[in-house]
């Protein structure tokens, strides 16, 4: 197979936005927001109707995070979400999840119809399947869950595409759209709405005082009454807590050019998932997701590029044309962590979204402003982060925290060389352990292999040329610059 392809995400396609300002000053706001995807931007959007002075931060620009790498489903038929819920919590539990995702696709669809935006929202229909005997009863489960929630919902046994399967259940009632047109629409409005918007601004600590917040970048200092945590892994605040108390999780995504476009979304419901849906533009594509694993299991991106690449293919009429990987932040009982990380300090946080951010990160937007602006949100108690978790019915989630752990440890001991290519040589220098790539002019760039968040060894990305950390995602280009957290520092060796 020839693969004429760009290692980037088909949102990004044709899509042109001017870097906004960075913070040059010392300010004072009511509300800091820090990050500017979906969670950040739905937040300010909501408290752009009141009369708060807002202002909202971003180490790199609006919408080019994790929301610009997703598959733009607007769906509530999320997998097997419902009855994991509902084994944890009951049926109530699991049916409110239900009635608030259905709520988050109303207030995105509003906004939208309300705003007039363009961004490809269409009405699809959305499949969760399976090709394996053995899983057909979890989906069963999840149809009498459906019924008994009083969900329409069909039963089917094959896909509109060329893709085995055995059963899937099928809903009507399901949306997509252009997550990034989306984000980039809702950021015009916020600053027409007075939101005070700093781009490459990137906050590196925030300090508690008695009733405010210090908020600190680089060069400056914002003071805050109250602080959004949007920035999808906040935990350069809590370093060690929430990482144990949630995983992220790394998948595959590949598109191609296809005949036509068959309006419809799925999932598998397969140990390994696939994800699969259509967007038209000049040209009717396929997006196809996969490969989804912890993120310390799923470092090798050339072999995983390669068994991705081989599934969708045979659906494709041309080579594939995109391709990228993207994280999201998984927790251990299936529901989202949005509201006050600690209600007396004013700190909030909106995380945990489970592969399903497009519904919880908008409805997140709405849940955060609601709490900020003392209104009550009827989902505010079910995604409390501070919730209580029954530790014996998440057996399964301990032990891919027990993965992240393992993999911390792995990290340590054997240091990777296996991943290494050849372009990369590990030295030690004044006792730091420095790797170094040669690029094609025969250039070194020396860095520090050791993530500055938790001490995690690194691992070189050969496609996309930079330092990635296996247990929380942080990456470092190959000058050493950080270009993506929970790390906010550099390993540049001077
Ligand atoms: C393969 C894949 C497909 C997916 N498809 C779907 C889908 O079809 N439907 C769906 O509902 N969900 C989907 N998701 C989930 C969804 O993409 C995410 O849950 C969602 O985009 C997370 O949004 P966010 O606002 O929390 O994070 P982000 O979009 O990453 O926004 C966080 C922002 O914070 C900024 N930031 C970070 N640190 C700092 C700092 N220190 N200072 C200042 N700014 C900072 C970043 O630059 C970034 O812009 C998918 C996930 C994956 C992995």
């Amino acid at each position: 197979m020839v693969i004429m392809m760009i290692y980037k995400s088909i949102w990004l396609q044709g899509i042109k936005t001017k870097t906004l300002p960075s913070l040059k000053e010392d300010i004072t706001t009511d509300v800091l927001i820090i990050g500017g995807g979906i969670t950040g931007i739905s937040t300010a959007y909501y408290l752009s109707k009141s009369n708060m002075n807002v202002t909202l931060v971003d180490s790199n620009q609006i919408g080019l995070g994790v929301t610009s790498k997703t598959t733009g489903k607007l769906t509530y038929l999320q997998e097997l979400l419902y009855n994991k819920i509902q084994h944890i919590y009951g049926f109530n539990t699991a049916k409110k999840y239900l009635e608030s995702q259905k709520y988050a696709i109303e207030i995105v669809k509003n906004i939208i119809i309300n705003n007039d935006i363009k961004c490809d929202f269409e009405s699809n229909s959305s499949y969760v399947f399976t090709d394996q005997n053995n899983n057909i009863h979890k989906l069963k489960d999840l149809k009498a869950f459906l019924n008994n929630a009083y969900n329409d919902c069909k039963v089917i046994t094959h896909l509109p595409i060329k893709y085995p399967c055995k059963y899937a259940i099928k809903v009507d009632d399901t949306f997509v759209f252009h997550p990034l047109k989306y984000v980039l629409a809702l950021k015009e409005i916020c600053l027409k709405r007075g939101i005070n918007i700093y781009e490459k601004t990137k906050i590196i600590d925030l300090e508690k005082k008695d009733n405010y917040y210090l908020a600190k970048t680089n060069n400056n200092v914002i003071k805050a009454k109250k602080v959004v945590l949007a920035c999808h892994y906040p935990f350069f605040i809590t370093p060690s807590f929430f990482p144990f108390k949630t995983y992220l999780e790394k998948s595959y995504v590949a598109s191609g050019i296809v005949d036509k476009n068959k309006k419809f979304n799925a999932i598998s419901c397969n140990d390994s998932t696939h994800s699969i849906r259509y967007y038209s533009s000049k040209k009717d594509y396929l997006i196809y997701a996969g490969l989804s694993k912890s993120l310390g299991y799923n470092m090798n991106n050339e072999k995983n590029f390669h068994d991705l690449f081989w599934h969708i293919q045979s659906n494709l009429t041309t080579d594939i044309k995109y391709s990228w990987f993207n994280y999201d932040v998984i927790t251990p009982d299936g529901l989202p962590l949005i509201g006050y990380y600690n209600k007396d300090q004013n700190l909030l946080i909106g995380t945990g979204y489970n592969t399903w951010g497009m519904t919880n990160g908008s409805l997140a937007g709405k849940i955060l402003s609601d709490l900020i602006l003392d209104k009550k949100n009827k989902y505010q108690e079910l995604f409390d982060p501070n919730r209580q978790i029954n530790i014996s019915k998440i057996i399964n989630m301990i032990g891919s925290n027990v993965d992240t752990g393992l993999t911390y440890i792995t990290s340590k001991l054997k240091k990777n060389y296996s991943f290494y290519p050849d372009n990369i040589k590990i030295v030690y220098r004044h006792g730091k352990r420095c790797g170094i790539y040669t690029d094609h002019l025969n250039k070194e760039h020396v860095v520090n292999t050791l993530c500055p968040h938790m001490k995690c060894n690194l691992i070189f990305n050969n496609i996309d040329k930079t330092w990635d950390c296996p247990c929380h995602g942080s990456r470092f280009d190959i000058d050493g610059k950080v270009i993506k957290g929970p790390s906010v520092y550099n390993i540049s060796v001077k």
